[in-house]
């Protein structure tokens, strides 16, 4: 009962804490918007959260897991460990289209939120840099390189156009094909060519033919990059980049394997040699555990939001913070930033990622994070029930 008061009034101040640091996360938040850094070279982005998190009694750890850009601040000491994961890579001509500038500013203002419920309950609150989401699968790495091995609880906000409590997203792979053909004048010499364009072409007609007979929510899609040089040269060399998702990790395998058979179909029919390697990364699917996602909700939903527990959208991507859904309960719910038809990874979402509804998104992200950091200090069963579900979960 006594606790239960405590908790209310501690939600009351996390909230408060963050109306005060407002101006300095919308102004964290922009400057990261309008200094747009790739993949594993966010270097500003680090620098000014990790600045801002040490300016706020946080011990800071910068360049974790051998990656110059990942780091981890933390404040308090001993068990849970709590996490909220920032994000701050954008992407190549679009800019933060994905607007992980709100995700990095909301994580920092949660964590900072957080300190009077690491004070009142103990425990440790923890913002962890996760670089190159876009590109690289960051976290993926940082997985095997042990980053989140302490971690009782990991919790992001992405922006979206609908608030949720929860994200689907696929397992995911990418594969890199060449095929290796042979040159001829394609006028006075066809017979001696080896098409390696038509081994490509051949692919995608495989590809479009296994699609309609492929469980629901998987995808395959890809692209040429290597078509040939010259309309009379009979292309000597092809190349592609695909993606293989799907909603398990079993069927992922299963259906890499007859996304592979398209391929080597192709050249056992054009005679061209294939050549092939799937990407180092694998992103698995991502398990939203039942509790935080509850616990988020209703706290996103005091806020004023009208929160859905699954996107009505149904859009299915991919993230690696599946890979640290597999490690430890997890949630990475969405905060509406954009009407429902802009589409994420647009010019309009990465518009809308510097507005304000942007800047609004990202303070009901931070209170409602720290609000659910609260409840999570406060309740050691809470936390002891969303670890049960995530190992029956597994
Ligand atoms: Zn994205
Ligand atoms: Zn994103």
């Amino acid at each position: 009962m006594e606790q239960g008061s405590d908790s209310a009034e501690l939600k009351t101040q996390v909230k408060d804490e963050v109306d005060s640091q407002q101006r300095r996360l919308i102004e964290l938040s922009s400057r990261i918007h309008s200094n747009p850094e790739l993949g594993f070279q966010e270097t500003k982005a680090a620098g000014w959260l990790t600045q801002y998190l040490e300016g706020n009694g946080f011990s800071l750890e910068r360049g974790i897991c051998e990656l110059p850009t990942a780091f981890r601040g933390s404040y308090g000491g001993g068990k849970p460990v709590i996490a909220i994961l920032a994000e701050y890579d954008a992407l190549p001509d679009l800019g933060h289209a994905c607007g992980h500038n709100l995700i990095a500013a909301s994580a920092v203002g949660a964590g900072v939120a957080s300190k009077p419920a690491v004070d009142r309950f103990g425990g440790t609150i923890t913002v962890i840099g996760t670089p190159a989401e876009e590109l690289y699968g960051g976290k993926a790495i940082m997985v095997e390189r042990g980053a989140f091995r302490d971690l009782d609880i990991a919790m992001m906000v992405h922006p979206g156009v609908y608030d949720t409590a929860t994200t689907q997203a696929l397992a995911c792979q990418t594969l890199d094909v060449e095929f290796f053909g042979q040159a001829a004048h394609a006028a006075a010499h066809p017979e001696a060519g080896i098409n390696a364009l038509d081994a490509m072409l051949l692919s995608f007609t495989a590809i479009n033919s296994l699609r309609q007979h492929i469980k629901d929510k998987a995808r395959i899609h890809g692209i040429i990059t290597d078509g040939g040089e010259a309309a009379n040269v009979v292309p000597a060399h092809s190349a592609g980049n695909f993606i293989v998702r799907a909603e398990d990790d079993t069927y992922l395998d299963e259906l890499k394997q007859r996304v592979l058979d398209c391929f080597t179909g192709a050249a056992t029919a054009t005679g061209a040699r294939l050549e092939y390697h799937w990407g180092e990364v694998r992103y698995s699917p991502l398990h939203n555990n039942p509790t935080l996602a509850q616990l988020f909700s209703q706290n996103l939903q005091s806020l004023g939001r009208d929160v859905h527990f699954v996107s009505p959208d149904k859009a299915f991507a991919s993230t690696d913070m599946g890979n640290v859904s597999q490690l430890v309960p997890a949630i990475q719910p969405k905060i509406a930033i954009a009407p429902v038809e802009v589409i994420v990874h647009s010019p309009e979402f990465a518009t809308a990622a510097a507005s304000e509804a942007g800047s609004r998104g990202l303070l009901d992200a931070a209170k409602a994070l720290a609000m659910t950091v609260v409840d999570l200090l406060a309740g050691p069963e809470i936390v002891a029930r969303a670890k049960e579900e995530f190992t029956q979960q597994k």
